[in-house]
């Protein structure tokens, strides 16, 4: 039983409320067999349907997504995707992890929480004393009860200043490991703001969390 209006048509629900974060999702997802031909109308988001968010008090990411995923595909009575994410700093035990969002004390202040983690890393400057990664937990939850996580990383070194403008949130700090090598053949040295969104999703934590999760998705879609 929904507590939502669900449109007609919809299928699938994403529990993001971020409209950057979104974008990334949709394109992930309109890649993989099986997703390609999902009809525009039948992805919606919890912030299309007014859906009440959670409390995310779960102390990992796999819970958080699961948390959100759950409460989506009980309120709407569609088969739900939540994602939880964050920066794990490896010198700070890895943290800001699940506390990314509102690492300076304000949810989603991206300038503050980036502004504050670069302070706190202000004496580190060797770079492999830098070194951190973006997880990401994926998780789908159906009305009928399958429920389903994977987790994706990508792992890099943080920058002392920000550079770019793609993306979000911690993107400007950090130089993913992996990506395309520059013209003459050095590694790349790109922030993963600076790199385009295609180049992001192929590498991105997100990406291989969503790339894995995909099969679930059509499966429950089928
Ligand atoms: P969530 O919305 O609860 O998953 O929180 C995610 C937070 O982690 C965001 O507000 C960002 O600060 C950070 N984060 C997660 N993924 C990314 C990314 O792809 N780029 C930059 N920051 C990210």
């Amino acid at each position: 039983m929904s507590d939502v209006v669900v449109p007609d048509g919809a299928r699938l629900v994403l529990a993001t409320h971020n409209r950057k974060k979104l974008v990334e999702l949709v394109a992930i997802l309109r890649s993989q067999p099986g997703l390609d031909a999902l009809p525009d109308g039948a992805v919606v988001t919890a912030g299309d349907l007014g859906a009440p968010e959670p409390v995310e008090d779960g102390v990992t990411f796999e819970e958080n997504a699961l948390i959100k995923a759950r409460a989506l595909a009980r309120t709407t009575g569609l088969p739900a995707v939540a994602d939880d994410s964050g920066l794990a700093v490896d010198v700070l035990g890895g943290a800001p992890g699940i506390f990314s969002a509102r690492w300076a004390g304000r949810h989603g202040d991206d300038q503050a929480n980036l502004d504050l983690l670069l302070g706190q890393l202000s004496a580190i400057q060797v770079p492999e004393h830098r070194r951190a990664g973006f997880v990401c937990a994926a998780a789908l939850v159906t009305p009928d009860g399958v429920e389903e996580v994977r987790r994706g990383e990508m792992r890099g070194v943080l920058v002392e200043a920000a550079r770019g403008t793609n993306g979000f949130g911690y993107d400007p700090i950090l130089v993913p490991d992996g990506q395309a090598p520059a013209s003459d053949g050095t590694p790349g040295t790109l922030t993963s703001a600076e790199i385009t969104p295609e180049e992001k999703n192929a590498i991105s934590h997100r990406g291989q969390a969503f790339r894995a999760l995909a099969p679930a998705i059509a499966k429950a879609l089928a």
